[in-house]
C-alpha cells in the first residue's frame, strides 16, 4: 500500500508521517517512512539544488527537476519497497508538483503529468492525505519551525500559498477515491486520529 502525505507548508505533513508510519508499524506492518524530494541519495542531490537560495529555478526548470528525482525515488526506493510487501507513508509526491509547479508555477496540468508519466509511469498514490490548515496558522507554525529565518518558502508572497493551497482543494475534489481532505487544526494526536480513520479502510483488507 502506498499513501502520500500532502499539503502546503506548516500543515505538519513531516509530524504525521512519522505519527502514521509508528502506528502503521505498531500493528506490524512494515514500513518505508520516505520524503519527496528526496527519499534516495540521487534525490536528496536533486533536494539540495531545489531548494538552494542561491539558485533561482523557474517553474518549467522546477518541474523537470522534481520529476527527475521523483522518478529516481520511485525506481530506486518506493517500488521496490511495494515489491516486498512494504507499505509506503510518502511526504508529498504528484500532486506537489501539481499544486506547486501547476496551479501557483503556471505550468499546465498536463504538462505537470506527463513529466509524471515519463519520469516515474504515472504512478499514483492508493490514499492521499490532504491536511489543510489556514493560511495565518501555517505562518506561525513556520515561524516557530524556522525561527524567524526567511527561507525560500517564507519569503513567498500570500498569494502563491492561496493558489497551492486552491490547486491541492481542486485536485482533491477531482479525485475523491484516491484524496481524503483532513482537517489540520488542532493537536498533532487529533490530527493523527483523522488519519487513522481514513486509513482504516486499507487495514482491513
Ligand atoms: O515542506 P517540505 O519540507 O516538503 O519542503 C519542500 C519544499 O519544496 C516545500 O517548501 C515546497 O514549497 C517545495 N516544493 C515545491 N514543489 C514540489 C514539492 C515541494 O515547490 N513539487
Amino acid at each position: 500500500r502506498f499513501i502520500s502525505l500532502e499539503g502546503g507548508e506548516g500543515a505538519g505533513k513531516s509530524t504525521q508521517a512519522r505519527l502514521l508510519s509508528d502506528a502503521l508499524e505498531a500493528r506490524g506492518i512494515r514500513v518505508l517512512q520516505t520524503r519527496e524530494p528526496g527519499g534516495t541519495s540521487g534525490a536528496e542531490a536533486i533536494r539540495a539544488l531545489l531548494l538552494d537560495p542561491a539558485m533561482h529555478w523557474n517553474a518549467e526548470a522546477e518541474a523537470l527537476l522534481f520529476a527527475a528525482a521523483r522518478a529516481d525515488h520511485v525506481s530506486q526506493a518506493i517500488r521496490p519497497a511495494l515489491q516486498d510487501g512494504q507499505w509506503v507513508v510518502c511526504d508529498r509526491f504528484i500532486d506537489s508538483s501539481r499544486a506547486y509547479q501547476g496551479g501557483a508555477g503556471g505550468l499546465s496540468d498536463d504538462d505537470v503529468v506527463t513529466l509524471h508519466r515519463i519520469g516515474s509511469g504515472g504512478m499514483l498514490p492508493d490514499l492521499t492525505i490532504l491536511i489543510e490548515i489556514a493560511p495565518d496558522e501555517a505562518r506561525e507554525r513556520l515561524a516557530i519551525r524556522d525561527a524567524g529565518q526567511s527561507d525560500r518558502i517564507g519569503g513567498r508572497e500570500a498569494q502563491y500559498h492561496a493558489d497551492v493551497a486552491a490547486a491541492f482543494r481542486r485536485l482533491a475534489e477531482a479525485d475523491p477515491a484516491r484524496f481524503v481532505r483532513i482537517e489540520g487544526h488542532g493537536t498533532p494526536e487529533e490530527i493523527h486520529a483523522r488519519i487513522m480513520q481514513a486509513v482504516e479502510p486499507l487495514l482491513g483488507k
